[in-house]
């Protein structure tokens, strides 16, 4: 069977009818059925993809087929799927199958998109490398040189960027709350977009930070991110985040002219100690952007110091206080207690044996910086951090930048166990050049632009302007052009 790599192609390919969507559910049924070594579908659902892509079939002879008819895709398992385990990779929601669908599933399952099954994530989305969830690792297809070392795919959507540069799905549901969609994608040699705070409805999504969750497309290329981009934004009555904007036309927004726009290179994410590769790729990302005619800016984002640690109080804060419903009566997983125990024991030993360490240590934080005694020092400074964080955007953008280039990463993808036996704060630092995006609710994209010395991909990270999604993607768009990224990894598993 001729391989479609990119949504786009199947698509075209599916509407031409040189495939059906059954034979391309089966060719992809069977790759995910192959690739357990991965570790990147943890609740396969052939069955429910054998009757989308029939279904899909049916339209696409009718004449009817949106853009993601008969596209298999992998979902994130942060999101609610009905009658579909979904557990935010944590025992503590075991045996949890929704009685309902998440806003974006549906969208996409109403275009006729074709699911493949729920895909690997760190624990309730925290963390940087796929190692929290309760599932075992999520483990990158991509190698150094010929060393046989596992290498992180990263997190915590670190199943989707899996399976989409595996080829294991054409694209894949993501969640970034920090980084986790353009982490991971960077991580792995593929593209992803976290959307503009409000731009995707989170409704049905398990949450972790609600002020800075957001959906977005994990696939191939900044096309396919347009596609499913289009397909899962918009308002959504059930969430009273989402904002009420029309939804342009994303993909015919794609002509790769940036002639004249501004781009700008923030300083203070030149950080002290950055590997000499991750400069590079950044210094030819900026030629990439002149060559393909925009012009250079340095500015400055002074309070970008302030950003991790303002990010490690408000998404534990927020975490705290979202996951206070865990507790063993609602749903999931309840512990067992002994004779004479009341429900305080009932509560304490659920949540202990349900969350993982790094779930209790953001609770334990979360709690901390919200009592009474330290509210105004930690959460407090930590929100208005984040409104001077959010000016600094604000400013620069009304000077006339258009986008603002910087590194998607401060390394490439890092061994399994490398990072998790170091203390907390390392992995922490993972997400230096993404939290802000996030605080200050802005559109980020990672593009893949190169490989370093041992062949592992690098990615660059565009930030836009609120609401602009269109001109963020064209932008990437251009960037993708010039980079000209083609490498895959060779197939191991
Ligand atoms: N790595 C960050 C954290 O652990 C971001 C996670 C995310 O974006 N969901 O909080």
């Amino acid at each position: 069977m001729t391989e479609y790599r990119t949504i786009a192609a199947a698509r075209d390919a599916l509407r031409r009818g040189e495939v059906t969507a059954v034979e391309l559910a089966e060719d992809y049924i069977a790759r995910v059925e192959g690739a357990d070594a991965l570790g990147a579908f943890v609740h396969k659902t052939p069955e429910i993809a054998r009757e989308q892509a029939a279904r899909a079939d049916q339209r696409l002879r009718s004449g009817d087929a949106p853009d993601l008819c008969g596209i298999p895709v992998g979902v994130k398992d942060l999101f609610c799927t009905r009658g579909v385990p979904s557990q935010a990779a944590s025992k503590i929601l075991e045996g949890f199958r929704p009685e309902y669908e998440s806003t974006v599933t549906e969208k996409l399952f109403a275009e006729g998109a074709v699911m493949l099954g729920k895909l690997n994530m760190d624990e309730f989305a925290m963390g940087s490398s796929t190692e929290t969830s309760t599932y075992g690792d999520a483990v990158n297809p991509w190698r150094r040189g010929n060393d046989e070392a596992k290498l992180t795919p990263g997190g915590s959507s670190g199943g989707s960027a899996a399976a989409v540069s595996a080829d294991l799905c054409l694209g894949a549901l993501g969640t970034d709350t920090g980084g986790s969609i353009r982490q991971p994608a960077a991580f792995t040699g593929i593209t992803g977009l976290k959307p503009t705070y409000g731009r995707v409805s989170r409704w049905g999504i398990i949450a972790f930070a609600s002020s800075l969750d957001q959906a977005g497309p994990m696939a191939r290329d900044v096309r396919d991110c347009a596609i499913m981009l289009q397909a899962m934004a918009g308002h959504d009555a059930k969430d009273s985040t989402s904002a009420e904007l029309d939804v342009p036309d994303f993909e015919a927004m794609l002509d790769g002219d940036i002639r004249g726009k501004v781009i700008g290179i923030p300083r203070e994410y030149h950080m002290d100690g950055m590997p000499e590769e991750i400069e590079a790729i950044w210094a030819e990302g900026r030629a990439m952007m002149e060559a393909a005619g925009a012009t250079l800016r340095d500015i400055s984002l002074p309070h970008t110091k302030y950003a991790l640690p303002a990010y490690y109080v408000i998404a534990p804060a927020e975490a705290s206080s979202n996951l206070a419903r865990y507790d063993g009566v609602r749903y999931g997983r309840r512990a067992r207690i002994g004779q004479g125990d009341g429900i305080t024991e009932m509560y304490e030993r659920t949540r202990a044996e349900g969350f993982g360490d790094e779930v209790q240590r953001r609770v334990m934080i979360g709690t901390y910086v919200l009592s009474a005694g330290f509210y105004d020092a930690y959460y407090n400074r930590a929100r208005k951090v984040r409104t001077l964080i959010k000016r600094d955007f604000e400013q620069v953008f009304a000077d006339g930048v258009d986008a603002i280039l910087t590194p998607a990463t401060p390394s490439a993808a890092f061994g399994l166990g490398e990072m998790a036996e170091a203390d907390p704060v390392q992995m922490y630092l993972n997400d230096v050049f993404t939290v802000t995006v996030n605080l200050a609710g802005l559109p980020g994209i990672s593009v893949p632009a190169g490989t370093d010395r041992q062949g592992l991909p690098l990615g660059l990270q565009l930030i836009g302007k609120p609401w602009e999604e269109g001109a963020l993607l064209n932008t990437a768009y251009a960037l993708e052009r010039e980079a000209g990224f083609v490498a895959k990894p060779a197939k191991w598993w």
